[in-house]
């Protein structure tokens, strides 16, 4: 089956606003919410589908790689988990657009489960943003951070809630002109979860949680871009009273680099030459996000060429090609020069030995930005 396109899943147009999106959004979800269609699994796919495209399409970066690449720009590459380009599962719908839903459904701690029955136990997701620079993102790598999160305290304990005795609902029985109507709601004292705190350590809070450092070694696989989002299993907060902990979600970010510069998957950087060995030629060692790399300069090279080392920049996002380094040349003029060396440079002046003789085959500026592009 193929992807439907992200706008067209939404009923909205490309140049809708983030507040356009978010409504037309939360329209798709409540009318294919599985609380409003029980069972019907056309109605969850639709609730999965329009939940995946706001997802994308409710954060910039990701919406600016979907508007230019579409669907292949959404994931795949090496072993992004989760978050998108498919499977999305309920859970991470509702822990992460939870609030969208309002007060129109149960809300809160994972917020479905038809009609107010007992809810799952699970730890919210935690976000965090990571640097990399563009070595480690083409080359992959192992990150140790520190995450504030929350954690059982030793010592808590809990009880079955009393106001549902467990089971997570509260059943409302209402008079009306019809007869009598029974309506059946997420429990407000355990919000669903069925158990409330029965001793709680000090320093903890009313879920038996405590905020703690922890830290976790992360995976980077080769291949991540800025905006990427890394999900990790588990390492999000832990439940309330013994359920399974959220995810941490890692979102990528580029490191400026000093010296390399980004330009889609190109890459450039400045080199400096002596004019000496502009003059003669020489080879000079240059680093890459593959490694050091050494390059041939020709006798006679002029400031402001561009060498191309082909492959040499950022694998391609939607393809399987590379990128290019560009090394743009600058010949260093010295600056201060011995009475010998003045003497030399003042002698060819004289005798015109070293004119500039342009044979008006020279790129200008403008040409070999345009050669850059095509
Ligand atoms: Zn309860």
């Amino acid at each position: 089956m193929s992807k439907r396109d992200y706008y067209e899943v939404l009923g909205v147009s490309k140049s809708a606003s983030a507040e356009e999106i978010k409504k037309a959004y939360r329209k798709q979800a409540l009318k294919y919410h599985p609380d409003k269609n029980p069972g019907d699994k056309e109605a969850e796919e639709k609730f999965k589908e329009a939940a995946e495209a706001y997802e994308v399409l409710s954060d910039d970066n990701k919406k600016a790689r979907y508007d230019q690449f579409g669907h292949a720009g959404m994931g795949g590459s090496g072993g992004f988990g989760g978050g998108f380009g498919g499977g999305m599962n309920m859970e991470d719908i509702f822990s992460q657009f939870g609030d969208i839903f309002g007060g129109h459904f149960g809300g809160g701690f994972g917020g479905f489960g038809g009609g107010g029955g007992r809810q799952q136990l699970r730890g919210s997701n935690l976000r965090v943003r990571i640097k990399l620079s563009l070595e480690e993102m083409v080359n992959g790598t192992q990150k140790t951070i520190k995450v504030k999160k929350l954690k059982g305290a030793p010592g808590a304990t809990s009880k079955t809630c009393p106001t549902c005795n467990g089971s997570g609902a509260q059943i409302k029985v209402m008079n009306t002109m019809f007869g009598q109507m029974q309506t059946q709601t997420t429990c407000g004292t355990c919000q669903g979860i069925g158990k409330v705190a029965d001793k709680i350590p000090s320093g903890a809070n009313e879920q038996g949680l405590v905020k703690e450092d922890e830290e976790v070694t992360i995976n980077i696989p080769a291949g991540a871009r800025e905006g990427i989002q890394l999900n990790v299993r588990g390492k999000g907060n832990d439940a309330p009273f013994g359920g399974n902990p959220g995810d941490l979600l890692v979102v990528v970010e580029e490191e400026e680099d000093s010296k390399i510069k980004r330009e889609g998957d190109n890459l450039h950087q400045e080199l400096f030459i002596s004019f000496a060995e502009a003059a003669l030629g020489t080879s000079k060692e240059i680093s890459t996000v593959g490694g050091k790399v050494k390059i041939k300069i020709d006798a006679g090279t002029q400031s402001g060429k561009i060498l191309r080392l082909a492959g040499k920049g950022l694998p391609s996002i939607d393809s399987y090609g590379k990128g290019d380094m560009f090394v743009h040349i600058n010949v260093w003029t010295p600056q201060k020069l011995t009475p010998e060396q003045k003497d030399f440079f003042e002698k060819q002046m004289q005798n015109g030995e070293m004119d500039a003789e342009p044979s008006g085959k020279e790129k200008s500026f403008f040409d070999k930005v345009k050669d850059l592009f095509s």
